[in-house]
């Protein structure tokens, strides 16, 4: 399975920039970059130990060109023995100018001495190979790169020291344990001899599906915190939807216009509030449509509703301060809300700042009674009042936002699932267990219960990667940038 040549691949991201890395990998990688190396000081790097750094330059010995020998570039080398070494490998780092020409003529020189151009994830790939790190680390690599907010950052980190999979790792093999004595039974059958403890058994069943349910339920948050959550911002035109946008993001991302209907496009933009990014989705302007219910109705601002999972629901304050206008609009609400009970509502009444005093306690307390009424029925309104102008009640707008993320989860460094593939192993696992634990209720024959406990460790295994096969390692790595 481990395979036994040399590859090469630009570390650092490409273009152009002060320094790049190239990283070579494998049983040659030293002799072949001691091809092509020469140190200042005449070094050998076949003879150097394990971490250490060498000056020197790249040498082309045999340009196309016929010219003979060229130096390429003045670089740093750094020499891994293998396995103390990322991948488990021989490695071999060489920091050399960034410029992209460098780059290329260094590793072109590098496959014509014997090396191959790495595959996307390919050094992890070994790595894992070699068992330096089980899957699960290796899939929080790929998420540690592509972590941008403190949020992922933090549960990438987790998951790459070990975080679940050790803890899973343990339980499978208690389980394991179990399995093998409950099969030595059946090599017993006639004796009627029972090896396995059933009440440890059922004990450590127990334990398993706790540990279980608890890994499934943080997928919900992990999902979140790694995809950022949707919120649309919906309302009339005018209303000052991109002013709010502009205001939350602080600065001038969407044009702010008093012409209604300038918002065309569909922007997308990205906040990240206390390590937890919100992604929103700004709708286009409505243009001519008077009617509430009308301009609601529209196409586009359901289809962003239905992306979203927060909902900013943005209306102009002074437009509320006929009585009847207000009835309409709490009578929109509830429309909304019963339309999409699941995605959290928040209503914010803008421009604060032009609305009489009296207008705005009318609003507040029609929108108070409205929130009595709901919390009756077990449904939660949230009102912000603010004044997107003048960044006014952005703050509170902001914690209304955080208080829809189950953060605690976080706070308390508890093991956070965030990988859709872990998810569903995590699901079939705990399908199993608990046929398991319905056959121990059942008194179920140890034969069949056998292969419920086989398949439960089969799920158990695909997460850390004590089971693989050659499609799932390709899909893992396939996500994985080259040169990692
Ligand atoms: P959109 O069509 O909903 O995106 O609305 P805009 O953000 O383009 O705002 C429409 C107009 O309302 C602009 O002239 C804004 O300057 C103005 N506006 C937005 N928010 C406020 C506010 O809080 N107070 C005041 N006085 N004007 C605002």
């Amino acid at each position: 399975m481990i395979p036994n040549d040399t590859i090469v691949a630009l570390a650092t991201p490409s273009g152009a920039g002060a320094i790049a890395v190239i990283r070579i990998s494998g049983k040659e990688a030293i002799a072949i970059a001691n091809q092509v190396f020469k140190s200042v000081r005449n070094k050998d790097l076949t003879k150097q130990k394990s971490h250490t750094l060498h000056l020197g330059h790249i040498i082309d010995p045999s340009t196309s060109s016929g010219q003979g020998e060229k130096t390429l570039d003045q670089v740093l080398v750094a020499v891994f023995k293998g396995p103390n070494s990322y991948s488990g490998e021989d490695t071999v780092e060489i920091s050399c100018h960034g410029s992209t020409f460098i780059q290329q003529q260094i590793i072109q020189l590098l496959l014509r001495k014997g090396c191959r151009m790495a595959q996307a994830g390919e050094f992890t790939l070994r790595s894992f190979l070699n068992g330096k790190m089980d899957l699960s680390q290796a899939e929080a690599v790929a998420d540690l790169i592509a972590s941008d907010n403190e949020a992922s950052h933090q549960i990438a980190m987790q998951q790459m020291r070990g975080g679940f999979s050790n803890e899973l790792a343990k339980l499978r093999e208690e389980l394991l344990n179990f399995a093998s004595l409950i099969e030595l039974e059946l090599d017993f059958a006639e004796e009627d001899v029972e090896f396995a403890d059933r009440s440890q058994f059922v004990d450590l069943l127990n334990r398993i599906e706790f540990v279980l349910k608890r890994l499934i339920d943080s997928f919900a948050v992990g999902n979140v915190i790694k995809n950022g959550i949707p919120v649309a911002i919906v309302g009339e035109p005018n209303v000052g939807k991109s002013t709010l946008l502009n205001a939350l993001l602080n600065e001038e991302r969407a044009i702010v216009s008093d012409i209604a209907g300038t918002t065309r496009d569909t922007i997308e933009d990205e906040l990240v509030i206390n390590g937890i990014g919100f992604r929103f989705i700004d709708t286009a302007g409505i243009r001519e449509t008077k009617d509430y219910v009308e301009s609601i109705g529209i196409q586009k601002t359901f289809e962003k509703i239905e992306q979203a999972q927060v909902v900013l629901y943005l209306v102009d304050g002074l437009q509320l301060k006929a009585n009847n206008q207000l009835d309409v609009f709490i009578n929109e609400i509830g429309k909304i809300q019963n339309q999409y009970p699941q995605k959290s509502l928040i209503v914010v009444v803008n421009k604060k700042d032009l609305i009489p005093v009296e207008t705005l306690t009318a609003i507040n307390n029609r929108i108070a009674a409205f929130q009595e009424e709901l919390l009756a029925v077990n449904r939660k309104l949230f009102t912000n009042f603010i004044s997107a102008k003048n960044k006014e009640g952005i703050e509170e707008l902001k914690n209304t936002l955080l208080s829809f993320v189950n953060t605690g989860a976080l706070r308390n460094n508890e093991t956070i699932i965030t990988n859709t593939r872990h998810y569903d192993s995590l699901l079939k696992a705990l399908e199993e267990i608990q046929k398991v634990q319905w056959g121990m209720q059942q008194n179920l024959s140890s034969d069949l219960m056998a292969i419920d406990i086989r398949q439960a460790l089969y799920y158990f295994g695909e997460i850390t990667g004590e089971v693989t096969n050659d499609e799932l390692l390709g899909n893992i790595f396939a996500n994985f940038c080259i040169g990692k």
